[in-house]
């Protein structure tokens, strides 16, 4: 960029920087390292109008660790159990006029975090809704895992109870774009587990683990290479995590789908081994694979 496009651009930045009347902003905060609070971020919690935060302590916290001194008002609690109820006042101070600033406990709000219910209804109100973009755990993960980055789902935490679980990641065995998963340390290494059984254990992948944090470590490998290192490093089930999953090859996708399909049906009525043989006559795909398939389709695994 040459001194006429910098220039421009401090420009812009100054024009947008810091809280204007009757605007919600969305503020991101650091997913671990403080350093990671951005300048419009900083001026946003200092001199909102209202400081919405999901857990007040946390948030005044973050203010004194980064030396940030509120101008205007106090803090105010919005989350998941109060977020309803507290929307109506929150736009009433916008509509007459007051800046707030909305924050989660880490990253992006609204993102897995409260805030959204209060988007739509600020949205319906015709007021404006602006981001002041910063620190997301699947951005910084997706784009350290390696993997295509051009498309890609998230898919927020995966039910917690087994057979949710598995269910859920069935629906997911052909999709083509890269997956996102947050997860809780200690269902890392089942998770792994069964993301290695139903998307295929050879399916590359990478665990993020604590992203800008002291004990940082991206694993990268194959599905059953990280469900083993889960079930033999104690290490890798600690802190803060997200799954990185390569999509389903595109082609022979809907060949796959197929197959889960007739195998599904086959195995209410018979055996794993006979439902392999005849959904291998009925697809023309070797009975061997719908074996495994079927295997890890079966509901007595
Ligand atoms: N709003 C946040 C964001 O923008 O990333 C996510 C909030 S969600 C309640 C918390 C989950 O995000 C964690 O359980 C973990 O899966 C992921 N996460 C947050 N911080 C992380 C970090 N430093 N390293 C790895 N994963 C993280």
């Amino acid at each position: 960029m040459g001194s006429q496009g910098i220039r421009v651009a401090i420009q812009a930045m100054d024009s947008i920087a810091g809280p204007r009347p009757g605007v919600l902003f969305l503020v991101a905060t650091p997913i671990g390292n403080l350093g990671d609070l951005g300048i419009r971020a900083r001026e946003l919690l200092r001199d909102a109008d209202l400081l919405l935060a999901e857990d007040t302590r946390h948030t005044a916290q973050l203010l004194h660790a980064t030396g940030v001194t509120r101008t205007a008002g106090a803090i105010e609690s919005l989350h998941e159990h109060n977020e309803r109820e507290r929307v109506p006042r929150v736009l009433e101070r916008l509509k007459a006029g007051a800046s707030v600033a909305l924050v989660s406990d880490a990253g992006t709000p609204t993102v897995s975090d409260p805030g959204a219910p209060l988007v739509r209804a600020a949205i319906e109100a015709g007021i404006e809704v602006v981001a002041v973009p910063g620190p997301c755990a699947i951005i910084a993960a997706l784009s350290t895992s390696g993997l295509p980055t051009d498309r890609f789902t998230f898919e927020g935490f995966l039910p917690a109870r087994t057979s949710a679980r598995r269910k859920a990641l069935e629906r997911l065995a052909a999709e083509p774009r890269t997956l996102v998963f947050y997860e809780a340390p200690h269902r890392l290494r089942e998770t792994l587990e069964d993301l290695a059984r139903i998307l295929g254990g050879d399916r590359p992948a990478a665990v993020a683990r604590e992203i800008t944090k002291r004990f940082e470590t991206t694993y990268r490998g194959a599905l059953s290479a990280l469900a083993l290192r889960a079930a033999q490093d104690a290490d890798m089930n600690r802190g803060e995590i997200v799954i990185v999953v390569r999509g389903a090859p595109e082609a022979g996708a809907a060949d796959e789908v197929e197959a889960d399909r007739v195998l599904r049906a086959l195995l209410v009525e018979m055996p794993v081994s006979q439902a392999a043989r005849l959904a291998a006559k009925l697809t023309g795909r070797p009975r061997k694979a719908l074996y495994d398939r079927a295997l890890a389709l079966s509901p007595d695994e």
